[in-house]
């Protein structure tokens, strides 16, 4: 069975995300979406909670599982015997950070962590967590970034009201 993770801090999930986790799931038996405890950000959501809202967002998908984890990706990826890591790219800027992330990986595995990359779908390339922050903390429209369930509870953690 081939079996991938997809790490990241889904802080929150946007479609950009959804989309990845999309079409890794057609490729991969099975995808663990891996969400990230990281002590240095300070995250909107905790890590139970954006675990809750991508369970709730990949209910529909059978193949999806969402975890958490703390530590080294490489550590937690041998612990689950999986020897594959997804990553997204956006733009050129995405490229320098996870080629380096990627080379790390492998290398403190000793080969025993790949990773592979899938492009933006191009109605996403501009997406991110931190933007839809920033836009929902301004209260502006975030419809188009992530499901009408995540931008509710986004709005709510900015004090906004919500109908
Ligand atoms: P991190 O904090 O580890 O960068 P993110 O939650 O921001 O984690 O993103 C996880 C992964 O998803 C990264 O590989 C990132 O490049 C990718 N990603 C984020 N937004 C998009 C998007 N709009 N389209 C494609 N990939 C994306």
């Amino acid at each position: 069975m081939k079996t991938a993770i997809y790490p990241g801090s889904f802080d929150p999930v946007t479609f950009g995300h959804l989309d990845i986790i999309m079409r890794a799931s057609k490729i991969f038996d099975h995808l663990t979406v891996a969400v990230l405890n990281n002590n240095v950000k300070t995250p909107l959501f905790s890590v139970e909670e954006r675990v809750n809202i991508l369970k709730e967002a990949t209910k529909d998908i059978p193949n999806v599982s969402i975890e958490s984890f703390q530590g080294l990706l490489i550590d937690y990826a041998r612990e689950k015997d999986i020897h594959v890591s997804v990553r997204g790219l956006r733009a050129i800027t995405d490229f320098e950070y996870e080629l380096q992330i990627a080379q790390t990986n492998r290398k403190l595995s000793n080969g025993q962590l790949d990773t592979i990359f899938l492009t933006t779908s191009l109605e996403y390339s501009y997406l991110s967590s931190s933007s839809v922050k920033e836009i929902a903390s301004f209260h502006g429209d975030i419809s188009q970034c992530v499901p009408e369930f995540v931008a509710k509870l986004v709005y709510e953690k900015y004090g906004h009201s919500v109908d």
